[in-house]
């Protein structure tokens, strides 16, 4: 493996993600930033939320493991039955994931102020034939509760058997497809650094956590996973609850050992940055009830 190749781990990648130091070091702000942390009242809601997400963790059939519980399993067979589910899973849901994680991208920017700028638009456009040009997910016995995109092969997403096995339900593996597709999108030049960094800063700012550099990168990542799964809830419905499904998207974060690093922010300040980043989702878990926004497709 060459130096020059730029592999990111996910989440999930707890301690593994490689990115060069430049990355760390980057900074940028939004036009509009607001500063001012969340009011009391919203960080309520925000724990309501996630204990919604962390009890539905218990009682669903199809929640996600928790990235602790997968750190801690046996390494998975490739031919084992659950991880053969878990690949077909992904590779059946990948054109979906891609459909859906440009439109919420579009929206990010939209919501971020970043649309009206045409250099952004050229930098969004390169990004978005970057996530169309991924064609398959590659299952791998080693990388075990990982996924991971190495940007000198773009076309892949390489998955580990027990994180596919551990996310049994379509909404958990849309949003890790998507997380995974969002570094394709900012790819190795960090195309999407303006929007990065907006949402890193606002996320440090409403949390008070510090959410810049790569850990901006990977709450960005995160967020496109919540808003694609979302979308697929919208454009699915079914019989079962709304919570219970959105829950899906963020569980693998319900976590009893709960340890961040430089890169990354510990599972469980992940879900509390990405909430407070998304409080229609913060709703919707609480009333388990869809919310439509005028003028959204999402
Ligand atoms: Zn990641």
């Amino acid at each position: 493996m060459s130096f020059k190749i730029r592999l990111l781990v996910c989440f999930i990648c707890v301690s593994l993600c490689f990115v060069p130091n430049s990355v760390a070091q980057k900074s940028g702000s939004h036009p509009t930033r607001n500063r001012a942390p969340m009011p009391a009242e919203a960080k309520l809601l925000v724990e309501n939320a996630i204990s919604v997400v962390c009890t539905q963790a218990k009682l669903d059939p199809q929640s996600s493991a928790a990235i602790d519980e997968m750190q801690a399993r046996p390494s998975l067979p490739i031919h084992t039955p659950e991880a053969k589910a878990g690949a077909e899973r992904a590779q059946r849901l990948l054109p979906v994931a891609k459909s859906l994680m440009i439109r919420s991208l579009r929206q990010l920017v939209a919501e971020y102020g970043l649309n009206k700028s045409p250099r952004f638009e050229t930098r969004l456009r390169h990004a978005t034939t970057r996530v169309n040009a991924v064609k398959s997910v590659r299952p791998d016995m080693e990388s075990r509760d990982n996924a991971s995109v190495f940007l000198s092969k773009p076309h892949v997403i390489t998955f580990g058997t027990i994180f596919l096995a551990g996310l049994r339900s379509d909404e958990g593996m849309i949003s890790v497809l998507a997380h995974e597709l969002m570094h394709i999108a900012d790819g190795d030049h960090d195309g999407l650094r303006p929007l990065v960094s907006a949402v890193g800063n606002r996320a440090s700012d409403l949390t008070g956590l510090d959410v810049r550099g790569q850990r901006g990168e990977e709450i960005t990542c995160d967020l496109i996973g919540a808003m694609a799964s979302r979308a697929y809830i919208a454009s699915t419905p079914g019989y079962e609850s709304i919570a219970r499904r959105l829950a899906r998207s963020v569980q693998h974060n319900c976590v009893e050992i709960d340890e961040g690093d430089e890169d990354h922010l510990s599972p469980r300040n992940t879900i509390r940055a990405l909430l407070a980043l998304n409080p229609v989702l913060v709703r919707e878990l609480i009333n388990d009830r869809e919310e439509r926004i005028p003028g959204r497709k999402l």
